[in-house]
């Protein structure tokens, strides 16, 4: 076992440890253990939800509405263009300042650390829907949304967990540092200045804490929750018709251009995570595009037409334009 294992599986920092990491892992016959803790904070969670969306049909300014809209893909991004396609695939290259300005947006989603994410994140590709992929959707809709989260680990994820390396995040002191004080970062970044900036144009303080920052926490929880469940269940499956994720475009537009899930498990190094769609369906590519234009991207990385239409031929269904005609 690497050193840097050990480090994940005994240090998890506060409250996020309950809700989005390890739940001790470590009993073999506990699989289908419930973790109360998890159960009652995400329950408490959705009630705060539920009161965040009366205060938002009831109350909330405008402002604040349309704040929290811009916190819902500021926080976003910083799954899908640096926990995802940065972090878990290096699909592209980032410098410094995009590198900081992800890991800010990534601790505002509060979806763990970046660390724990693609650690994660890894795990499913490698064991797509075998025991060791964390959210298997084999085991159902529910589990593979969220009930994975409620559960003790499967046994097959930490036996396997070591033949991933992650040497390459845990080099980054950006990522080791938001790994560490990730509790205090996701408080502040997450909670806290979401809360506080609309009172400056004098919004309750009670209405911004509930709508910016709880209600849009669970609604982006449910947006990542939707490409493991759904988009592994339903939609088209045009690149590989052996494997489950589909292209899903409700999934795409919840989040942020990550429902194309057929084409991302097929290729999942390019940077767009879809051949079509992108601009429209695919805020996180017009993002890192944009990031290039500046030159804070680079090295993006893409699958050529002429290898997309090859691997058609050989894996896809009838629903991509290669094959129509067969
Ligand atoms: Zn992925
Ligand atoms: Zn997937």
């Amino acid at each position: 076992m690497a050193p840097h294992e050990i480090q994940l599986d005994t240090y998890e920092s506060g409250f996020y440890k309950y809700l989005l990491s390890d739940h001790a892992d470590t009993n073999k016959k506990s699989e289908m253990k419930i973790v109360w803790r998890n159960v009652i904070l995400l329950t408490v969670l959705h009630i705060g939800a539920m009161h965040g969306l009366y205060l938002c049909v009831a109350q909330v300014m405008w402002t604040t509405f349309f704040f929290g809209l811009f916190n819902v893909i500021f926080a976003g991004l910083g799954i899908t263009a640096g926990a995802h396609r940065l972090w878990a695939h290096k699909s592209y290259k980032a410098k410094f300042p995009l590198r900081l300005l992800l890991v800010i947006m990534n601790s505002t989603a509060m979806q763990n650390s970046a660390i724990v994410w693609v650690r994660d994140h890894r795990m499913h590709h490698k064991y797509s829907e075998t025991d060791a992929d964390p959210h298997n959707s084999k085991r159902g809709f529910f589990f593979s949304h969220m009930g994975w989260l409620a559960v003790r680990k499967h046994p097959e994820i930490k036996a396997k967990r070591h033949t991933l390396d992650m040497n390459d995040l845990w080099s980054d002191p950006l990522l080791r540092f938001q790994y560490k004080y990730f509790a205090f970062l996701g408080a502040l970044f997450g909670i806290a200045i979401p809360s506080y900036i609309p009172t400056l144009w004098g919004e309750k303080l009670e209405n911004a804490f509930f709508v910016v920052g709880i209600l849009r926490y669970v609604y982006s929880l449910h947006g990542t929750w939707l490409v493991n469940s759904a988009a592994h269940i339903w939609g088209m499956r045009p690149y590989d018709k052996t494997i489950n994720p589909a292209e899903n475009l409700l999934v795409s537009i919840i989040c942020l251009g990550e429902g194309f899930h057929n084409y991302h498990h097929t290729f999942p190094w390019d940077y767009k995570t879809a051949e079509l769609g992108n601009y429209t369906f695919n805020l996180t590519t017009l993002f890192i595009d944009v990031m290039a234009k500046i030159g804070w991207a680079y090295d993006l990385r893409s699958v050529t037409p002429d290898v997309i239409e090859n691997r058609v031929k050989r894996t896809g269904g009838r629903s991509h334009k290669t094959n129509a005609h067969e």
